[in-house]
């Protein structure tokens, strides 16, 4: 058996990135009627179904034309959604409607294409292989980003991915809502494109992000001249020192509190520390605890040079003697040995080179 059947399609991004040559992150499926009673009809092995969205997971079959790797594909029936309340989550209706009336609820043009399993046609009723020639990015209606603003983002993504512009209309669209954005909006859904947006590390999707005004969707008081002096050089420290979570360095001094953030997160914007140590030791001290995102914004706002020095260089000093060491030398357990290996590690800090046994010889007169 294989995944063909003549109403079946691959849709959205599968299909542009086959036209632009480039490697999809999933391939997704579209079935222009019900899915879930196709993937029954066909003797599918089904994982889940979700009737209310009318999809379906089912396994891949041996000779399926997905990846090979993919554990399970989803295929989506073609719907319709609506907004009923602007910038929330899409009401679905009309579950089997048309392959076209499923397409036109897509973001932009490229994304809005399928291709038929059976006779690998190209269905493209909006342009979007002309736009991808063009390197455009078009939304497909004028109330697109009022219906669903994260299209504004998502727009940044595949523009800084792809290399891609919007073409002058949408561009006027996105700079109208922007202009009149609507704050009662789904900030679970912006959230996760600003994740894909700035995890992609380029200097490019900020910059954008703030001459088209963009980050004004994130709320807050705070305008960019505020906090960013500049961000040259963001990319090649996220590139060097490879945090989880380079979207905070590039965004965690902006005004992040309707994105109900994680406490992790929140823990590495908050605890950026707003002073200067005076020496190695205490240089190490603060920092030690720290998640490395934290570290790194203190580098890009407070001091630059204090804080590469603690991860080039003051981050890797251990010390190498253990409780066992101490005991051997005949000091009683006890609160002591915190006191000696933080006295052995500040000496440590000072000069990298010091015998540690002969030191705590030499203090403490262990001998
Ligand atoms: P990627 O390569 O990043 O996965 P993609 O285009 O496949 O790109 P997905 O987020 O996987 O993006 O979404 C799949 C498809 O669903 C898109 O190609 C698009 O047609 C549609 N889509 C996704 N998000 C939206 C949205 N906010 N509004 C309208 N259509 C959307
Ligand atoms: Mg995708």
């Amino acid at each position: 058996m294989t995944l063909k059947d003549k109403n079946l399609y691959y849709v959205g991004g599968v299909v542009r990135d086959e036209i632009l040559g480039t490697q999809s992150f999933d391939t997704d499926f579209c079935y222009e009627g019900n899915a879930i009673e196709f993937a029954r009809k066909s003797g599918l092995n089904i994982i889940k179904e979700n009737p209310d969205f009318g999809t379906v997971r089912v396994t891949p079959p041996q000779t399926s034309p997905s990846r090979e790797c993919d554990p399970s594909i989803d295929i989506a029936s073609t719907r319709e959604e609506t907004y009923p309340q602007a910038g929330h989550l899409p009401v679905i209706k009309n579950i089997g409607c048309s392959l076209k009336n499923d397409l036109k609820r897509r973001d932009f043009t490229i994304n809005a294409m399928a291709k038929n399993t059976v006779t690998g046609d190209i269905i493209d009723y909006f342009g979007g292989i002309k736009d991808i020639r063009n390197k455009k990015l078009k939304v497909l209606h004028s109330k697109s980003f009022i219906d669903d603003p994260t299209r504004i983002l998502r727009g940044l993504k595949f523009a800084v991915r792809f290399g891609f512009e919007l073409d002058d209309e949408t561009k006027k669209l996105q700079d109208d809502y922007l202009d009149n954005i609507n704050y009662d909006m789904s900030y679970h859904r912006l959230k996760k494109e600003l994740k894909e947006t700035f995890n992609l590390n380029k200097e490019e999707a900020y910059k954008k992000f703030i001459e088209q005004g963009i980050y004004k969707l994130l709320g807050g008081n705070i305008t960019p001249s505020q906090y960013f002096p500049s961000r040259e050089g963001v990319s090649a420290l996220i590139d060097k020192y490879k945090p989880y979570k380079p979207w905070l360095v590039w965004l965690g001094f902006f005004d992040l509190s309707n994105l109900e953030l994680t406490g992790e997160e929140q823990k590495i914007i908050d605890s950026i520390p707003n002073v200067k140590p005076k020496n190695n030791f205490e240089t190490y001290k603060l920092f030690n605890n720290l998640p490395l995102e934290t570290v790194l914004l203190y580098a890009l706002s407070i001091d630059y040079d204090i804080a590469i020095n603690y991860l080039d260089r003051l981050k890797n000093i251990k010390i190498k003697t253990t409780g066992k060491d101490l005991k051997q030398l005949g000091i009683p357990n006890g609160k002591i040995y915190k006191e000696i290996f933080d006295f052995l590690l500040e000496e440590k800090i000072k000069n990298p080179q010091t015998d540690e046994i002969k030191l705590v010889k030499e203090k403490y007169g262990f001998i």
